[in-house]
Protein backbone atom coordinates (compact mmCIF):
# COMPACT_ATOMS: atom_id res chain seq x y z
CA UNK A 1 0.00 0.00 0.00
CA UNK A 2 2.31 2.78 -0.95
CA UNK A 3 1.42 6.60 -0.47
CA UNK A 4 1.28 7.39 -4.61
CA UNK A 5 -1.93 9.06 -5.72
CA UNK A 6 -4.34 10.45 -3.13
CA UNK A 7 -7.52 8.45 -2.66
CA UNK A 8 -10.04 11.09 -3.29
CA UNK A 9 -13.54 8.83 -3.47
CA UNK A 10 -16.00 9.76 -1.15
CA UNK A 11 -16.47 6.18 0.01
CA UNK A 12 -16.91 5.31 3.90
CA UNK A 13 -15.32 2.47 5.97
CA UNK A 14 -18.71 0.61 5.60
CA UNK A 15 -18.41 0.50 1.86
CA UNK A 16 -14.96 -1.47 2.13
CA UNK A 17 -15.30 -3.72 5.59
CA UNK A 18 -16.58 -7.27 5.48
CA UNK A 19 -18.72 -9.17 5.85
CA UNK A 20 -20.74 -7.62 3.19
CA UNK A 21 -24.49 -7.35 3.60
CA UNK A 22 -25.28 -10.82 2.37
CA UNK A 23 -22.16 -12.50 3.61
CA UNK A 24 -22.17 -14.80 6.69
CA UNK A 25 -21.82 -12.83 10.04
CA UNK A 26 -17.66 -11.72 10.93
CA UNK A 27 -16.26 -14.67 12.98
CA UNK A 28 -15.73 -13.61 16.65
CA UNK A 29 -13.91 -15.31 19.64
CA UNK A 30 -16.20 -14.47 23.39
CA UNK A 31 -13.79 -13.21 26.22
CA UNK A 32 -14.85 -15.76 28.61
CA UNK A 33 -17.10 -18.45 27.39
CA UNK A 34 -16.12 -20.40 24.47
CA UNK A 35 -14.25 -24.02 25.12
CA UNK A 36 -10.53 -25.29 23.48
CA UNK A 37 -12.67 -27.56 21.11
CA UNK A 38 -14.61 -24.28 19.56
CA UNK A 39 -11.96 -22.25 19.05
CA UNK A 40 -9.90 -25.01 17.75
CA UNK A 41 -12.89 -25.64 15.48
CA UNK A 42 -12.93 -21.70 14.38
CA UNK A 43 -9.55 -21.79 13.58
CA UNK A 44 -10.24 -25.44 11.15
CA UNK A 45 -13.17 -23.70 9.37
CA UNK A 46 -12.15 -20.44 8.87
CA UNK A 47 -8.68 -19.41 7.19
CA UNK A 48 -8.75 -15.92 8.34
CA UNK A 49 -5.55 -13.89 9.91
CA UNK A 50 -7.07 -12.73 13.00
CA UNK A 51 -10.23 -12.99 15.00
CA UNK A 52 -11.50 -10.20 16.74
CA UNK A 53 -12.44 -10.92 20.60
CA UNK A 54 -15.94 -9.49 22.17
CA UNK A 55 -17.29 -9.48 25.52
CA UNK A 56 -20.46 -11.29 24.17
CA UNK A 57 -22.25 -12.23 20.66
CA UNK A 58 -24.91 -9.90 22.18
CA UNK A 59 -23.26 -6.84 23.11
CA UNK A 60 -20.76 -7.21 20.70
CA UNK A 61 -18.56 -4.96 23.22
CA UNK A 62 -14.67 -5.12 21.29
CA UNK A 63 -11.94 -6.48 23.85
CA UNK A 64 -9.08 -7.01 21.39
CA UNK A 65 -7.92 -9.00 18.26
CA UNK A 66 -6.00 -12.41 18.54
CA UNK A 67 -3.88 -13.50 15.80
CA UNK A 68 -4.83 -17.38 14.38
CA UNK A 69 -1.05 -18.46 14.34
CA UNK A 70 -0.63 -17.02 17.97
CA UNK A 71 -4.34 -19.20 19.06
CA UNK A 72 -3.04 -22.19 17.17
CA UNK A 73 0.58 -22.26 19.05
CA UNK A 74 -0.74 -21.41 22.32
CA UNK A 75 -3.90 -24.25 21.80
CA UNK A 76 -1.47 -26.85 21.21
CA UNK A 77 0.88 -25.77 23.53
CA UNK A 78 -1.14 -25.86 26.49
CA UNK A 79 -2.91 -29.51 25.55
CA UNK A 80 0.96 -30.63 25.25
CA UNK A 81 2.34 -29.17 28.41
CA UNK A 82 -0.52 -27.73 30.42
CA UNK A 83 -2.17 -29.78 33.23
CA UNK A 84 -5.70 -30.55 32.92
CA UNK A 85 -6.23 -29.02 29.59
CA UNK A 86 -8.72 -30.44 27.77
CA UNK A 87 -11.35 -30.29 24.72
CA UNK A 88 -13.73 -28.77 27.34
CA UNK A 89 -11.47 -26.43 28.95
CA UNK A 90 -12.72 -23.07 28.61
CA UNK A 91 -10.50 -20.45 27.08
CA UNK A 92 -10.83 -16.70 28.67
CA UNK A 93 -9.01 -13.57 27.62
CA UNK A 94 -10.20 -11.53 30.84
CA UNK A 95 -7.99 -10.79 33.71
CA UNK A 96 -9.57 -13.78 36.18
CA UNK A 97 -10.41 -17.13 34.88
CA UNK A 98 -14.64 -16.64 34.82
CA UNK A 99 -16.80 -18.67 37.75
CA UNK A 100 -17.32 -22.42 36.69
CA UNK A 101 -19.40 -25.15 38.66
CA UNK A 102 -16.36 -26.93 41.26
CA UNK A 103 -16.47 -30.04 38.40
CA UNK A 104 -15.62 -28.02 35.47
CA UNK A 105 -11.91 -28.84 33.96
CA UNK A 106 -8.67 -26.49 34.43
CA UNK A 107 -9.55 -23.18 32.00
CA UNK A 108 -6.94 -21.85 29.96
CA UNK A 109 -5.23 -17.99 30.28
CA UNK A 110 -4.78 -16.68 26.66
CA UNK A 111 -4.82 -12.80 27.80
CA UNK A 112 -1.36 -12.78 26.89
CA UNK A 113 -1.55 -13.45 23.14
CA UNK A 114 -4.68 -10.43 23.13
CA UNK A 115 -3.75 -7.01 21.38
CA UNK A 116 -5.91 -5.07 23.78
CA UNK A 117 -6.03 -1.82 21.80
CA UNK A 118 -6.20 -3.05 18.11
CA UNK A 119 -7.26 -0.08 15.45
CA UNK A 120 -10.60 0.87 15.45
CA UNK A 121 -13.02 3.54 13.11
CA UNK A 122 -16.74 3.83 13.07
CA UNK A 123 -18.51 2.64 9.68
CA UNK A 124 -18.58 6.45 9.32
CA UNK A 125 -15.40 7.05 8.25
CA UNK A 126 -14.32 8.52 5.26
CA UNK A 127 -11.90 5.83 3.16
CA UNK A 128 -9.81 8.79 2.13
CA UNK A 129 -8.45 9.07 6.16
CA UNK A 130 -8.36 4.85 6.25
CA UNK A 131 -6.16 4.64 3.38
CA UNK A 132 -4.05 7.04 4.99
CA UNK A 133 -4.37 5.75 8.49
CA UNK A 134 -3.10 1.96 6.94
CA UNK A 135 -0.42 3.75 4.88
CA UNK A 136 1.36 6.07 7.41
CA UNK A 137 0.65 3.21 10.23
CA UNK A 138 1.11 -0.01 7.75
CA UNK A 139 -2.05 -1.82 9.08
CA UNK A 140 -2.75 -5.29 8.51
CA UNK A 141 -6.26 -4.83 9.51
CA UNK A 142 -8.54 -2.45 11.47
CA UNK A 143 -11.44 -3.35 13.03
CA UNK A 144 -14.85 -1.28 12.34
CA UNK A 145 -17.95 -0.50 15.10
CA UNK A 146 -21.01 1.55 14.80
CA UNK A 147 -22.23 2.89 18.08
CA UNK A 148 -19.86 1.82 20.02
CA UNK A 149 -20.44 -2.36 18.81
CA UNK A 150 -18.35 -4.39 16.54
CA UNK A 151 -19.22 -4.10 12.79
CA UNK A 152 -16.72 -5.41 10.63
CA UNK A 153 -13.47 -5.63 9.78
CA UNK A 154 -10.93 -4.08 6.57
CA UNK A 155 -7.79 -5.78 5.87
CA UNK A 156 -4.89 -4.49 3.80
CA UNK A 157 -6.09 -6.53 1.15
CA UNK A 158 -9.57 -5.04 1.26
CA UNK A 159 -8.36 -1.52 1.12
CA UNK A 160 -6.16 -2.54 -1.73
CA UNK A 161 -9.09 -3.94 -3.52
CA UNK A 162 -11.68 -0.89 -2.51
CA UNK A 163 -8.65 1.28 -4.42
CA UNK A 164 -8.33 -0.88 -7.37
CA UNK A 165 -12.41 -1.03 -7.56
CA UNK A 166 -13.04 2.86 -7.24
CA UNK A 167 -10.45 3.48 -9.90
CA UNK A 168 -11.99 1.10 -12.43
CA UNK A 169 -15.61 2.63 -11.94
CA UNK A 170 -13.97 6.03 -12.29
CA UNK A 171 -15.07 7.36 -15.81
CA UNK A 172 -11.64 9.31 -16.36
CA UNK A 173 -9.30 6.38 -15.13
CA UNK A 174 -11.55 3.85 -17.95
CA UNK A 175 -10.98 6.47 -20.79
CA UNK A 176 -6.92 7.41 -19.97
CA UNK A 177 -5.94 3.93 -19.87
P1 LIG B 1 -6.58 -10.99 3.62
O1 LIG B 1 -7.56 -9.88 3.40
O2 LIG B 1 -5.17 -10.54 3.60
O3 LIG B 1 -6.86 -12.19 2.76
P2 LIG B 1 -7.74 -12.48 5.85
O4 LIG B 1 -7.47 -13.86 5.37
O5 LIG B 1 -7.61 -12.23 7.32
O6 LIG B 1 -6.77 -11.44 5.17
O7 LIG B 1 -9.18 -12.05 5.40
C1 LIG B 1 -9.81 -12.51 4.23
C2 LIG B 1 -11.14 -11.77 4.06
O8 LIG B 1 -12.00 -12.07 5.15
C3 LIG B 1 -11.00 -10.25 4.06
O9 LIG B 1 -11.90 -9.71 3.09
C4 LIG B 1 -11.38 -9.81 5.46
O10 LIG B 1 -12.04 -8.57 5.48
C5 LIG B 1 -12.31 -10.92 5.92
N1 LIG B 1 -12.10 -11.25 7.34
C6 LIG B 1 -10.94 -11.17 8.06
N2 LIG B 1 -11.11 -11.58 9.32
C7 LIG B 1 -12.42 -11.94 9.42
C8 LIG B 1 -13.23 -12.48 10.49
N3 LIG B 1 -12.73 -12.73 11.70
N4 LIG B 1 -14.54 -12.71 10.21
C9 LIG B 1 -15.06 -12.47 8.99
N5 LIG B 1 -14.35 -11.99 7.96
C10 LIG B 1 -13.05 -11.73 8.16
Amino acid sequence: LEAKEEFSHKTLAMDAMRPRHSDPALTVLTQDSMTVEDVEAIVNETTFSGYPVVVSRESKRLVGFVLRRDLIISIENARKKQDGIVSSSVIYFTDHSPPLPPSSPSTLKLRSILDLSPFTVTDQTPMEIVVDIFRKLGLRQCLVTHNGKLLGIITKKDVLKHIAQMANQDPDSILFN
